[in-house]
């Protein structure tokens, strides 16, 4: 997408681009430091530690990830999972029973739940055979109609990254909105497209701190993406999106990073084990390239092999249904001493 002709009014739902953002109480004043006696927003004066609304800018958390990530704060919005963060983007772009998104299965199966509860036609244009995408079909499945395409990267079932010429050569000819869904960057020792925010004005990074972080309990997604489009779903999102509980913990998680890399690092190093060992059990057809904190394989019949594992007290995901992922099942890297149990039963069936 040229900078030059790029116009994001032209990709906004028309209502949303009418709307002013709901103010709340919260929004109309919020210098929290003064000695204030707050009687604007009909809560319990009496103290609980959350008895006041939370922060509708979650201005603490954001300043944070801004200094971290080094992207200002006006381009960070923040939401309750990735899930709503994803939702959000939908709502703001696609007009329902009229716009369409791309997705490129097998994926991460929420967007096209979230297209469908949006009344979005979703094209899928299938992943090859390396689950690259195919940027030729991808662009011949585009109309004027066409407002936002999905990449995952790593790409949850599979676990590859997405080639950068590729994901490059759709920002440069879409004319769209790309969203890059990056739940598991952190286990990649790619570099995040956020560094790019400030060449595509029509790029969208996901993270989330679910995977990695250890905080999937928490429900917090991050969306990076131009001053433009971070104001237009602040617009949109609920005014207390992200509770007082949430925002706390993601605070204290996010200033552990020390603790996090050490994790992260682990579950890398256990990820190369368990590649050996699965190397050596028969019944494993292939194993897939992976960039993140799980591995998908093929296995000669994925019923089967599912039901053994759980019978022996392990649940891994039967991806079997999904396209291009016949016979595969998709195993989380666990702790040491269950990475071990799994392989041992493994060797075992
Ligand atoms: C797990 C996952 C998410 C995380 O969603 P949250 O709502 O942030 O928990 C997002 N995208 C992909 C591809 C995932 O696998």
């Amino acid at each position: 997408m040229n900078k030059a002709i790029f116009n994001i009014n032209t990709l906004i739902r028309p209502n949303v681009l009418k709307m002013k953002s709901y103010s709340s109480a919260r929004d109309e004043f919020k210098d929290f430091s003064s000695e204030m006696i707050f009687l604007d927003a009909n809560e319990n004066p009496f103290d609980t530690d959350v008895n006041r609304y939370p922060d509708p800018q979650q201005q603490k958390l954001k300043r944070l990830l801004s200094k971290q990530k080094s992207i200002p704060t006006n381009q960070i919005l923040l939401g309750n999972g990735s899930d709503e963060v994803l939702d959000l983007i939908f709502r703001a772009f696609c007009e329902p029973a009229k716009d369409n998104v791309i997705t490129l299965p097998p994926t991460y199966g929420m967007y096209s739940v979230l297209a469908n509860l949006n009344n979005i036609e979703n094209r899928e244009v299938l992943l090859d055979e390396s689950f690259q995408p195919k940027t030729d079909e991808i662009l011949k499945n585009v109309d004027k109609h066409t407002k936002l395409l999905f990449i995952c990267s790593p790409n949850n079932p599979t676990g590859n990254l997405i080639a950068s010429e590729k994901i490059l050569n759709l920002l440069n000819t879409f004319n769209g909105i790309v969203v890059i869904d990056e739940a598991y960057i952190d286990f990649s020792k790619a570099e995040s497209w956020i560094s790019k925010l400030n060449e595509f004005p029509n790029l969208i990074v996901t993270q989330t701190l679910s995977k990695a972080y250890g905080m999937a309990g928490i429900r917090l997604g991050i969306c990076y993406a131009s001053a433009e489009i971070i104001a237009v779903l602040n617009k949109i999102k609920p005014p207390y999106n992200i509770n007082e509980l949430t925002q706390n913990r993601a605070v204290e998680q996010l200033r552990n990073s020390k603790e996090v890399e050490a994790e992260i690092a682990l579950l890398v190093e256990e990820r190369a084990q368990i590649l050996k060992a699965l190397v050596k059990v028969r019944f494993i057809e292939k194993i897939y390239q992976t960039h993140s904190n799980f591995i998908l394989i093929k296995v000669d019949d994925a019923e089967n092999r599912y039901t053994q594992l759980l019978e022996k007290g392990i649940v891994v995901r039967n991806r079997n249904t999904q396209p291009l992922c016949e016979n595969t099942l998709r195993i989380t890297i666990g702790t040491p001493s269950e990475n071990k149990k799994l392989i041992t039963i493994l060797k075992e069936l």
